[in-house]
C-alpha cells in the first residue's frame, strides 16, 4: 500500500476539480498553501510530580475570510501533515456550504486516556496561552471547536482561559461548542450528526440519482453501518433510524457487530456503557475485525471516525452503494477511485460533515451579537399565529383545543432556529453540488471541491497583493 500523506490526499483532490475552473495557477498555488502553521511544545507537571513535555500545532489554512475555523483534536495519530490536511479541508467545507470562515485545525498529540480530567484540564490551558500569546485565537482571529477527543468541557476551559488573559467584549465568541451556560448553542452538539441525516436524507430524495444507484427513493427502510458511535457517529445514527432507516452494523475501536435484522442504538449504547466497549454484543453477531463490518451488505456505509479508513485494502470489498462521509477524510483517494468505479455515490465530507462548522457559525453569531436566537421574536410571532387563527376560527366556526394551539401558533425559539438554518444550509449546498457534479460529469466531492474553489478564488481574485 503507498504511504498516506493526508495533505497530499486532500490536494490531489483540490488538483483534480481545480482543472474545471478557469482560476489562474498562481492564485490556486495561494489557496492550496497552508498560511500560518504553529508548533507547540510547553511542559506539564503530571499529578504524580513528574514534569511531560507536550506537543501541539494549529495551523490556519486560508485567510481569505476571517475569522478562521476549525476544531482541535486530542489523539497520538495528531501531527502537523495531518492537522495542515484538517485545515485545509474545513476551507474548503465551509466554503461548500456558504459559512463564511477560512479554514483552521489544531490538535495537540496525547492519547487521552492516560491523563486525569486534572491534567487534561492543565494541557487544554496551557495550550490555550499558547494560541493567546502567539496571536492564534479570538473572534475575529481564529476559534476553535471541538473536534476527535475534544467537547464543550474542553472549550468552557478554552473561554475561561482567553477571558482571564484578554480584555475581549466578545470572549465569547473565541471559541465555539462550549457549554450552554458558557454560551454555547442549543443543538452545536447534535450539529455535525444531524447535517450528515440531513445531506444523506436529501442525496436518498432525489429519484433519478437513486434509479441510477438501483435504490428506491427515500430513507425509509434503508439499512446502514456506521463506524464510530462518538459524538459524530452517534448523532448520525440516531437521526438517521428516527428518519426510518436500519442499523445493521457498527464498528468501534474493540469490535465490530452486525445483524441483517437491525441493532438497537439505545441498547447497544448501554451495552458499550457498561462493558467500556461493544465487544461480546450478543444480539448481534461479533465479526473476526473491528472493520470487517465496513465490508458487510448495506445500503449505506458511514464511516464517521478518523481519516483513512476505506482505503486500497478494503475498498474492492465494500457493498454499500453510498459512502456517507461523516468523518473527515475516511476514503483515501485510491479508495475513492474503486468505489467509484463500483458505482458507489460518495457523500464527501468536504460537505456532508459540515453541520458542525455551520451550527458553530450560529453559535459565533450569538455570541457577537450578545443575544440568544429567538429571543427578540418568539413572542411576537406566536401573537401573530394566535390573531390568524382566531380570525380563522370566526370565519369557519372551527374551535381549536388548547394542544392545537400550542403546535400551530408556536413561535421559533433557538433550537428550532438552528435546525432550520442547518436544514436549509445542507439542502442548499447538495443541490449546488449536485448541479455542478452533473454539469462536468464528475463525482459529489469533485463538485464540492470545484463549488469551494469557485467561491474562494472569487475573493482571493479581489483582494490584491500587499504591498
Ligand atoms: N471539528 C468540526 C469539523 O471538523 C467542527 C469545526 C468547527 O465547528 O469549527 O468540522
Amino acid at each position: 500500500m503507498s504511504e498516506y500523506k493526508f495533505f497530499e490526499q486532500v490536494n490531489k483532490a483540490f488538483d483534480k476539480a481545480a482543472a474545471y475552473t478557469k482560476i489562474d495557477k498562481g492564485l490556486l498555488d495561494q489557496m492550496k498553501i497552508c498560511n500560518n502553521v504553529l508548533h507547540v511544545t510547553f511542559p506539564i507537571e503530571r499529578d504524580n510530580g513528574t514534569i511531560e513535555v507536550i506537543e501541539g500545532w494549529r495551523v490556519e489554512h486560508s485567510h481569505h475570510k476571517l475569522p478562521t475555523k476549525g476544531g482541535i483534536r486530542y489523539s497520538m495519530s495528531v501531527n502537523e501533515n495531518e492537522t495542515m490536511a484538517l485545515a485545509a479541508l474545513m476551507t474548503y467545507k465551509c466554503a461548500a456550504v456558504d459559512v463564511p470562515f477560512g479554514g483552521a485545525k489544531g490538535g495537540i498529540k496525547i492519547d487521552k486516556s492516560k491523563y486525569s480530567d486534572r491534567e487534561i484540564e492543565k494541557i487544554t490551558r496551557r495550550y490555550t496561552y499558547e494560541l493567546v500569546r502567539k496571536n492564534f485565537i479570538g473572534p475575529g482571529i481564529d476559534v476553535p471547536a471541538p473536534d476527535y477527543g475534544t467537547g464543550a468541557r474542553e472549550m468552557g476551559w478554552i473561554l475561561d482561559t482567553y477571558r482571564q488573559i484578554t480584555n475581549d467584549i466578545n470572549a465569547e465568541g473565541c471559541v465555539t461548542g462550549k457549554p450552554i451556560a458558557q454560551g454555547g448553542i442549543r443543538g452545536r452538539t447534535e450539529a455535525t450528526g444531524r447535517g450528515v441525516y440531513f445531506g444523506v436524507r436529501e442525496a436518498l430524495s432525489n429519484a433519478e440519482d437513486m434509479k441510477e444507484l438501483g435504490l428506491e427513493p427515500g430513507i425509509e427502510g434503508k439499512k446502514f453501518v456506521v463506524q464510530g458511535l462518538g459524538n459524530v457517529g452517534y448523532y448520525a445514527a440516531k437521526f438517521m433510524i428516527e428518519g426510518g432507516a436500519v442499523m445493521v452494523g457498527v464498528a468501534e475501536i474493540d469490535a465490530s457487530v452486525y445483524n441483517p435484522d437491525g441493532i438497537d442504538l439505545a441498547d447497544l449504547m448501554s451495552f458499550k456503557m457498561e462493558n467500556g466497549g461493544i465487544k461480546g454484543y450478543d444480539k448481534a453477531t461479533t465479526l473476526a475485525t473491528n472493520k470487517q463490518v465496513l465490508e458487510m451488505e448495506c445500503d449505506i456505509l458511514i464511516p464517521a471516525a478518523l481519516e483513512n479508513q476505506l482505503n486500497e485494502g478494503n475498498a474492492p470489498n465494500i457493498k454499500a452503494k453510498i459512502i456517507a462521509e461523516a468523518a473527515n477524510g475516511p476514503t483515501t483517494s485510491e479508495a475513492h477511485t474503486i468505489l467509484k468505479e463500483k458505482g458507489a455515490l460518495i457523500i464527501p465530507d468536504n460537505y456532508l460533515n459540515a453541520g458542525g462548522v455551520t451550527v458553530s457559525y450560529f453559535e459565533w453569531l450569538k455570541n457577537i451579537q450578545h443575544v440568544r436566537f429567538g429571543r427578540m421574536g418568539k413572542r411576537f410571532e406566536e401573537n401573530s399565529y394566535k390573531k390568524i387563527l382566531s380570525v380563522i376560527e370566526t370565519i369557519s366556526e372551527r374551535t381549536f383545543s388548547q394542544k392545537e394551539l400550542l403546535h400551530l401558533a408556536k413561535g421559533g425559539g433557538e433550537e428550532d432556529l438552528v435546525d432550520s438554518g442547518l436544514e436549509e444550509t445542507m439542502i442548499t449546498a447538495y443541490n449546488q453540488i449536485n448541479e455542478i457534479r452533473k454539469i462536468h460529469n464528475v463525482d459529489l466531492r469533485t463538485g464540492a471541491f470545484i463549488s469551494a474553489i469557485e467561491k474562494v478564488g472569487l475573493i482571493y481574485g479581489q483582494m490584491g497583493i500587499f504591498p
